[in-house]
């Protein structure tokens, strides 16, 4: 892109990832004049490339779930989606489905039941036995609750089965969502949209108290009306250039995180047969991954340490954390290879302090954020793009969001939420689980 095209545009999004594309995106179908910019090479190459790309419907909250279950829909539909031709280089959405256990850590599950029922998400409830009859090689027993392996008394068994557990068929995984980033950035494109890479914005502008477009580091400046921080685990620094972060109630800070894969249990085909599996019972959650194995997440539980870092300037090398989750995840499947070499990745969450995501103005005028995704809004990145737009044009027309929070009309399940509950100014959200699970 020839400096000249970026000189002056209606929106600077600062970031390429899944949701600062999405935004790009649906501004650019508004005919607004966009600009993505982003210290990397190419699209999705921040905290996105290392995301598990989980698509799940269930969460604590009702308009968290909401959100989830429209989100479901886009990856669904994704050609659709990005009005693409066809599926040639798309990004690909495998419906495996998502089995939940009812642990005592998420109240066997009564409210996660509860938000699925009212906004009609399908589930069936399976039993211990009904589990096994899926995955033979499960140990239904109770290990709550999750403990680190110097603990004497890890891997000993609570007493009893677990629950049972709740299948949604509304969920799944995407298998490469570095791809899945780059093919919202095209679809932006074609809407007009101009993506500026290997550049790195170290100041916002700001004039007569609204901010009126960024700096580079390499001197160049780009004015626009408004400009949107969709940082990732930036978003503090990025909110910190632009003076806003006083205003927020909810902060923002980068967490790191180990995600590792392990083979299958012998004699099971996990990548075709096996699931999306939130595990709260020993605070894993894990997915089907290429080559016939198993990847394996935290839930963050209290006695794991929680690992805040400088996104400029952390240790991305692994502690044991992939190990304490993998041999989390072998007390479920008992035959599970552990004595592996370690694959899998060290990333940044962009961490809130009630892990439900920031979508919101800020106090400076023309200055707005997607940030905080806390580990669990790759799934609702299209969504994210869509209310974004939404709330952005509706400020800009001089609505205050502040005083009279917006209402977004989910359109593929058609349900409408309230914007407030995304707001910076919120109180701590008591209902969320706390945790990545949202
Ligand atoms: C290990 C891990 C597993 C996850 N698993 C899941 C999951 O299974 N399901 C789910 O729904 N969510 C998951 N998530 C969360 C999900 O991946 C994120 O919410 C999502 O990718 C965030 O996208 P983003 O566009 O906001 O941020 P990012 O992808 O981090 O993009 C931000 C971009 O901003 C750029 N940037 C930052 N500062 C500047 C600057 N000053 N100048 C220029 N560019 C800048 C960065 O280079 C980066 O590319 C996971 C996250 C991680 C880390």
């Amino acid at each position: 892109m020839s400096e000249q095209a970026t000189q002056s545009v209606d929106a600077v999004i600062i970031g390429a990832g899944v949701i600062g594309t999405a935004v790009g995106y649906e501004l650019a179908k508004k005919g607004w004049k966009t600009v993505n910019i982003d210290r990397n090479p190419v699209a999705g190459y921040g905290s996105t490339s290392a995301s598990c790309a989980i698509i799940r419907v269930h969460y604590s909250t009702y308009d968290g779930t909401a959100m989830a279950y429209e989100g479901f829909k886009y990856w669904e539909n994704f050609q659709e989606y990005l009005e693409a031709e066809n599926q040639d280089g798309l990004a690909k959405f495998i419906q495996c489905g998502c089995m939940v256990y009812k642990a005592d850590a998420n109240k066997k599950l009564e409210t996660i039941i509860a938000r699925a029922s009212d906004l009609g998400v399908p589930f069936e409830e399976w039993t211990p036995d009904q589990i096994k009859e899926h995955l033979p090689f499960v140990d239904t027993s109770r290990f709550t609750p999750a403990k680190r392996l110097d603990d004497p008394d890890f891997g000993q068994k609570a007493g009893g089965d677990i629950y049972g557990a709740v299948f949604f068929p509304t969920a799944g995984y995407v298998n490469d969502q570095q791809l899945s980033a780059q093919n919202i950035a095209a679809a932006a494109a074609r809407k007009g949209g101009q993506f500026l890479y290997n550049a790195s914005v170290t100041e916002i502008l700001q004039e007569g108290g609204r901010a009126v477009g960024v700096k580079l580091a390499d001197g160049r400046e780009i004015r626009a009306k408004v400009v949107v921080n969709v940082a990732g685990p930036h978003s503090a620094k990025v909110n910190d250039m632009a003076g806003v972060t006083d205003g927020f109630n909810i902060k923002t800070g980068a967490l790191k995180q180990e995600v590792s894969h392990v083979p299958s249990p012998p004699g099971f085909d996990y990548e075709n047969d096996g699931y999306v599996v939130a595990d709260s019972d020993i605070s894993v959650y894990s997915r089907p991954e290429t080559g016939n194995h198993v990847l394996v997440g935290s839930e963050v539980p209290e006695c794991d340490e929680r690992i805040f870092v400088d996104p400029d300037d952390w240790d991305e090398s692994f502690t044991d954390q992939w190990k304490v989750q993998i041999y989390r995840q072998a007390q479920r499947y008992p035959t599970l290879p552990v004595t592996v070499p370690v694959r899998g990745v060290t990333a940044l969450y962009d961490a809130c302090d009630d892990w439900i995501p920031i979508y919101d103005k800020t106090d400076l005028p023309g200055f707005y954020v997607a940030i905080g995704s806390s580990g669990n809004q790759y799934k609702n990145a299209p969504v994210a793009g869509k209310l974004m737009a939404h709330l952005i044009e509706a400020c800009e027309n001089g609505h205050d969001h502040d005083a009279n929070p917006l209402e977004f009309h989910l359109e593929n399940i058609d349900r409408v939420v309230n914007l407030g509950f995304y707001s910076r100014k919120r109180e701590i959200n008591t209902e969320s689980s706390m945790s990545v699970l949202g």
